[in-house]
């Protein structure tokens, strides 16, 4: 793959790493509302979004590692967004703050960052259970999970 330069950057961003056809199923996958995994065959390390190469044992994985997730997660820690990148370098404010938060899906060894909504900063607790919100009409695309609620 080639280097990928993005506009709207206070600095040129070049991207090397290929995210592969395993993470085409992905979000392909987001259109029926699924999580994917990918689980490795020789250490069992499963990790979300799926990757090529084990995080843990660096075996090869693809397409017949993938596993599906029931979207289930819990919380491992959050932090509220007041600011956020204009795309010239400038912190602009943010109407309404957002909940970040770490969370690990049910099943999956790693770790994910979503952005939390239906719930106070002051209710989070660590452990706290979350589940999926999507799009009304889901494409496949990452734009399709909207965000995670208490659930
Ligand atoms: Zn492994």
């Amino acid at each position: 793959m080639g280097v990928v330069r993005y506009e709207g950057l206070p600095f040129v961003a070049r991207f090397r790493w290929n995210t592969g056809k395993i993470m085409e199923k992905f979000y392909e996958k987001f259109a029926e509302k699924q999580i994917i995994a990918a689980r490795c065959e020789n250490c069992g390390y499963t990790v979300v979004p799926p990757r090529m190469i084990c995080p843990k044992c660096s075996s090869k994985m693809d397409e017949k590692n993938l596993v599906n997730m029931d979207g289930r997660g819990v919380v491992l820690s959050h932090t509220v967004v007041r600011k956020k990148l204009d795309g010239k370098g400038n912190f602009i404010d943010l109407n309404k703050p957002e909940i970040v938060a770490a969370i690990k899906l049910k099943g999956a060894d790693s770790q994910i960052f979503v952005r939390l909504g239906e719930v106070e900063a002051e209710e989070l607790k660590p452990g706290m259970e979350v589940v999926p919100v999507w799009a009304e009409k889901p494409e496949g695309k990452p734009s399709d999970l909207l965000y995670f609620k208490p659930g």
